[in-house]
């Protein structure tokens, strides 16, 4: 059985009812005894509780001096029209990695509450629990995906990354570089089916770190064990950078044949956003006042919330911007025009 309703705005939903109580059926099941009171319902939407679209419905009627009623729970989905032909369409699917916290768990706050479905994989928290740093957990990752979203997925956003202070810092390599590609690349066919697109979170620390760098030189030969054991030798800035600026690079390389597949791809690189990634790398007695000096160089001022970051996320992802393939989009108040005046 299907539930459809409508809200104030003109939202148009759809679904199934996931739990029904009530006497509605029998008394309109006695033809010769019509109710002689109308239906009313009233809905309670409570997604932003229970992060799932689920919506109370409270209705009753009277017969014979009797008052009858009804409880039911419905996932609802909303439909949105198609701009080209009129038609309703179900709000989209997400599944992202990281939505725990930070920026991860803004866009996924923001996506929810827009109606979307967002599937979450983390560490910590989330639909699917699962370490992305292993080759275990990175298809534990993509079979849980795959088993929430056989029909495919609008969208995809390996959000899940490391800081500069993480150890060992091959941890940074294997999270930040291997577990994206590792998740892009299971999750490609379903995002495809939906004409879908997948956005990577970069850093305005990418730029950094050159191409030709050893460590950005072997995650992008795919050698994990040769990109980690480079990096171990190394620092945290050259991990986190070279680890931000091989993912973008893959991106680039990548978008002539993803776009011929049906996947859009794209790369956010968000400047210094106040976040617990972002609060561990200020505590650091190293890296902590070299970030705080680059933030109080900020053109624009400042640091970024997450919010700053996810509203252009959630714009990349939408379908306003979907002639938006292969760009890196900066969101870092102008530092990375700062640096690299003349590049592009
Ligand atoms: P955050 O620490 O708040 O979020 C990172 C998320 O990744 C957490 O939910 C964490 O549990 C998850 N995670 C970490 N290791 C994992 C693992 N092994 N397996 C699965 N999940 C794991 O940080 P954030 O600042 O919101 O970072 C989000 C993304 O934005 C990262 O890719 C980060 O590199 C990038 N970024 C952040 C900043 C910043 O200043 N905060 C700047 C540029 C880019």
């Amino acid at each position: 059985m299907s539930v459809a309703g409508w809200d104030k705005a003109g939202g148009v939903y759809y679904g199934r009812p996931v739990f029904a109580q009530g006497a509605i059926l029998l008394a309109v099941a006695d033809p010769a005894n019509p109710p002689s009171g109308g239906l009313l319902a009233i809905a309670w939407r409570f997604s932003n509780l229970v992060r799932r679209p689920l919506t109370l419905s409270v209705g009753w009627f009277g017969r014979n001096s009797r008052v009858y009623g009804m409880l039911f729970l419905s996932e609802l989905t909303p439909l949105k029209s198609d701009q080209a032909t009129g038609a309703k369409r179900i709000m989209g699917i997400y599944a992202m990695t990281g939505g725990a916290t930070g920026i991860g768990a803004e866009l996924k706050r923001q996506l929810v509450d827009r109606g979307h479905q967002v599937i979450s994989v983390d560490i910590v928290e989330g639909d699917i629990i699962a370490d992305l740093s292993t080759v275990e957990g990175r298809q534990a990752a993509i079979d849980g995906v795959r088993q929430r979203a056989p029909d495919g997925l609008d969208g995809f956003i390996p959000c899940a990354g490391l800081p500069p202070v993480a150890k060992p810092l091959s941890l940074i390599a294997r999270v930040n570089y291997f577990g994206v590609v590792a998740t892009v690349a299971g999750l490609r066919d379903l995002v495809a089916k939906k004409r879908g697109s997948i956005l990577l979170v970069a850093s305005n620390s990418a730029p950094m770190i050159t191409t030709d760098d050893s460590f950005v030189q072997a995650c992008l030969s795919g050698d994990e064990a040769a990109a980690c054991a480079d990096i171990e030798a190394r620092d945290g800035h050259t991990a986190y950078a070279g680890s931000k600026r091989a993912i973008t690079v893959w991106m680039r390389r990548n978008v002539v044949e993803y776009a011929s597949a049906g996947v859009r791809l794209n790369a956010v690189a968000p400047g210094i956003t106040m976040t617990p990634l972002a609060e561990q790398v200020l505590a650091d007695e190293e890296l902590g006042q070299a970030m705080k000096d680059f933030g109080e160089m900020t053109p624009w001022g400042g640091t970024a919330a997450p919010a700053q970051i996810a509203n252009v996320m959630r714009f990349m992802l939408s379908e306003e911007a979907d002639f938006v393939c292969g760009s890196v989009v900066f969101v870092d108040g102008g530092s990375d025009a700062m640096m690299r005046t003349d590049d592009f």
